[in-house]
């Protein structure tokens, strides 16, 4: 992944201060800038007294993936979404996934315009663009015009982001970003934010929450179970019952399962067993569809809350629509089910099934293109 020169391409949501310096408004750390200086993300620069974003058009990673890898449960089920990155992250996960392109300090990938993003995904049959692996909101610019010019090839836009973000921010994504995935860490616990993750305020992101919803971008929300310092059922009780109470019962919630990784090498994975306490207790707080992740073949499946028919299968990253009318009902009961099918023939449910298994490289065979499948 070669070093790039970094463009100078000016940023939205910021404003002048006095002295020269400026202060963004993305992400809810709304840094303030002095002249020559970066924001906590580093992509984000005051070039006298203008915000500047360098992330804008280099992509560290991009890959075929299936939806269910996001994880979106409820979005286009058995469907392909290419999905894009660019360096790192306004948080600064100990436990970090993708910490190798999180961690990044310099402006490092391939240039890629938005229209051949788009035009790749289009080309290739994905049915949306994940801005993901690496936070969104530090490149909004970059993913909102990428995101116009999927809709012009009526393709969906979404976002894998830590919901760190501004309701100004959100509010720039109204309308060309379809779908988010919040991915929450220790149920939101705030000490868990401060000492783990470098994040002063956890409780804001219920509000980031609570915008989205009513932007009317589709939501899911994940909960990673760090073992130890980030796994108590109390915790994954009280989320629970304030995204049921607060945002709806029906917003689909992922318990994952925590890998070591980064600077948590010597933790071991989440206890399976306390994982499924964990579902049964955000369940018994009021959620209708809680899922296990990274626990391949179970807590995967979605089940009708009514008649307990079996709507949708999963094994892994593949599924498929097996109790689910076209217009998203129960075929056994006619309840109403929150899930946005891709309209489908019969005959390709169960070559889709098959495909979600695949990764799919693409694009231009010159990009030196960072292909990895373990991307979450
Ligand atoms: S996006 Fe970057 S520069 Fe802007 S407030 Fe967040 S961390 Fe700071």
């Amino acid at each position: 992944m070669p070093a790039r020169e970094p463009e100078e391409k000016t940023g939205i949501l910021w404003k002048s201060l006095p002295g020269n310096r400026v202060q963004c408004d993305l992400c809810l750390r709304r840094c303030v800038i002095p002249q020559g200086e970066r924001g906590f993300c580093f992509v984000r620069k005051n070039v006298e007294g203008r915000l500047v974003t360098e992330a804008y058009g280099h992509v560290s990673a991009i890959n075929m993936d299936p939806i269910e890898k996001k994880p979106l449960f409820h979005f286009l089920p058995s469907t392909d979404s290419l999905s894009i990155s660019t360096v790192s992250c306004n948080f600064r996960c100990k436990f970090c996934q993708n910490w190798d392109i999180s961690y990044f300090s310099e402006i490092r990938g391939i240039e890629i315009a938005p229209s051949e993003i788009a035009e790749a995904a289009f080309s290739h049959g994905a049915a949306s663009i994940s801005y993901t692996y690496n936070e969104p909101t530090i490149f909004m610019e970059y993913a909102l015009d990428t995101a116009k010019e999927a809709k012009k090839r009526g393709l969906k836009n979404v976002f894998v982001t830590n919901g760190y973000m501004t309701p100004e921010a959100v509010d720039a994504a109204k309308g060309f970003i379809d779908a988010m995935t919040v991915g929450i860490k220790g149920s939101l616990k705030p000490d868990f934010y401060r000492k783990m993750m470098a994040v002063p305020n956890s409780e804001d992101i219920k509000g980031t929450l609570a915008a989205i919803k009513e932007a009317g971008i589709h939501l899911e929300v994940t909960d990673l179970l760090v073992t130890k310092y980030g796994d108590d059922l109390a915790s994954v009780a009280a989320l629970s019952k304030w995204i049921a109470e607060n945002l709806s019962p029906d917003v689909p919630f992922h318990l994952l399962r925590f890998f070591p990784d980064a600077q948590l090498l010597d933790l071991p994975p989440t206890d399976v067993d306390l994982l499924r306490k964990a579902r049964q207790t955000a369940i018994s707080s009021g959620l209708r569809y809680v899922y296990m992740g990274n626990v391949p073949g179970e807590g995967e499946n979605t089940y009708c809350p009514v008649c307990g028919n079996l709507l949708i299968e999963r094994e892994g990253f593949s599924s498929l629509v097996v109790g689910l009318t076209q217009d998203s009902k129960c075929k056994r009961c006619g309840a109403q089910i929150p899930v946005l099918l891709k309209e489908q023939k019969g005959a390709e449910k169960r070559r889709q099934h098959k495909r979600a298994l695949c990764k799919i490289p693409i694009y231009l065979e010159q990009t030196a293109l960072c292909w990895s499948s373990s991307r979450r």
